[in-house]
C-alpha cells in the first residue's frame, strides 16, 4: 500500500528510526483512524473526513503541539493516498508526531510530521458481540479522553491485555465513579424503553465522530451517566466507532441484553445507505 509521507506519495513505510521522540514518550503523538467506502456507482467516499481532521488538530492542540499543515491540505492528503491506493473500502491512519530524536529538547525546533498509512478495510456493521465490563477503572483528568493521542493508546492496551484472558469479545471502561463509559475502542449506546442514552463527553470518553452521528440520526439521544444495572435492564445497547461502525451487543457480564434491536435495525440499514448509496 502506498503511503503519504509528509507530503509526498511513497511506495514504501515512512519509517522512523528506533530513537524516535514520540517512540520514546509517546508524545507528542495524535492520530485518526478513518474509513472510505466502495459506492456502487464505483465511486470513493472517505466517510465524515472533515470532522476527522478537525479532531486531529484537537489532540494536537490539547497535547500541546502545533501540526505545520493546514486542514485542507491534510484533507487533500487524505483523498490523495486514496486514490493513489486504488480507492474502495479503506481504513485510513494520519499521524501527527515528532520526528526529532529522543534525547532532543521539546523546543521550538520540533520537526512534527504528518504521514498518512492506509489498509483494506472490512465492514464491522451489524457484528454481534459479547462484552463484559472491565475491572481497570480510567479516571478523568489523569487521562483527557477527547484527545486521540498515542499516550491514551496505553491505557487501552492494558485493557486489550485483559481481554486476552477474558472470554469476551470486548471490555467496558468504568471511570473512577463507577460509570460507564465506552469500549475499548468504541462508544456506547443504551436504549430502555423510549429512552435513549451515551455517556456524556465529560472528559472519560473519545467523542467519537459515529456517535456524533447517532446522535444526529435519531431523536430524543440523552447524555447521561450510565450505570452497570442501566446495562444490565437494557432492552438493547449497541456500539459505534469508525472501526466498529455499529455493533450489537448480546450480551453483559452474562446477561443478555437483545430484547428490543429495532433501534439498531433502522440505525444499521440508515449507516449502510449513506456509506453505499
Ligand atoms: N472511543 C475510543 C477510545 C476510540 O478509539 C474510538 C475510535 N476512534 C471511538 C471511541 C469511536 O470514535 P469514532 O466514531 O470517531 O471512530
Amino acid at each position: 500500500m502506498k503511503v503519504w509521507a509528509n507530503g509526498q506519495i511513497v511506495d514504501e513505510k515512512a519509517a522512523i528510526n528506533s530513537f524516535n521522540y514520540s517512540l520514546h514518550y509517546a508524545s507528542p503523538a495524535a492520530w485518526e483512524g478513518i474509513r472510505s467506502y466502495l459506492k456502487l456507482d464505483g465511486s470513493t467516499l472517505i466517510f465524515k473526513l472533515k470532522d476527522h481532521i478537525a479532531r486531529l488538530y484537537e489532540s494536537a492542540q490539547i497535547e500541546g503541539f502545533t501540526i505545520p499543515w493546514r486542514p485542507e491540505q491534510l484533507e487533500q492528503a487524505c483523498i490523495d493516498v486514496v486514490a493513489a491506493n486504488g480507492g474502495g473500502n479503506l481504513y485510513l491512519r494520519p499521524i501527527a508526531y515528532c520526528a526529532n530524536d529522543a534525547e532532543s529538547i521539546r523546543s521550538s525546533s520540533e520537526d512534527i510530521r504528518v504521514d498518512i498509512y492506509v489498509v483494506p478495510a472490512e465492514s464491522k456493521l451489524g457484528k454481534e458481540v459479547r462484552v463484559a465490563i472491565s475491572g481497570i477503572v480510567r479516571g478523568y483528568p489523569q487521562f483527557q479522553m477527547q484527545a486521540k493521542t498515542s499516550a491514551n493508546y496505553k491505557f487501552i492496551q492494558t485493557v486489550k491485555k485483559e481481554l486476552e484472558h477474558r472470554d469476551v469479545d470486548d471490555l467496558l471502561i468504568v471511570d473512577n465513579q463507577g460509570y460507564i463509559t465506552e469500549a475499548t475502542v468504541a462508544n456506547i449506546f443504551v436504549k430502555k424503553g423510549k429512552k435513549i442514552w451515551t455517556p456524556p463527553n465529560d472528559g472519560s470518553i473519545l467523542p467519537g465522530i459515529t456517535r456524533q452521528w447517532v446522535g444526529n440520526s435519531v431523536r430524543g439521544v440523552e447524555e447521561r451517566k450510565v450505570t452497570r444495572a442501566d446495562l444490565y435492564t437494557a432492552d438493547c445497547v449497541f456500539l459505534t466507532g469508525t472501526y466498529s461502525e455499529l455493533m450489537l451487543v448480546t450480551e453483559i457480564d452474562g446477561r443478555r441484553v437483545d430484547r428490543n434491536t429495532a433501534l439498531f435495525t433502522f440505525l444499521k440499514e440508515k449507516f449502510r445507505r449513506e456509506t453505499i448509496e
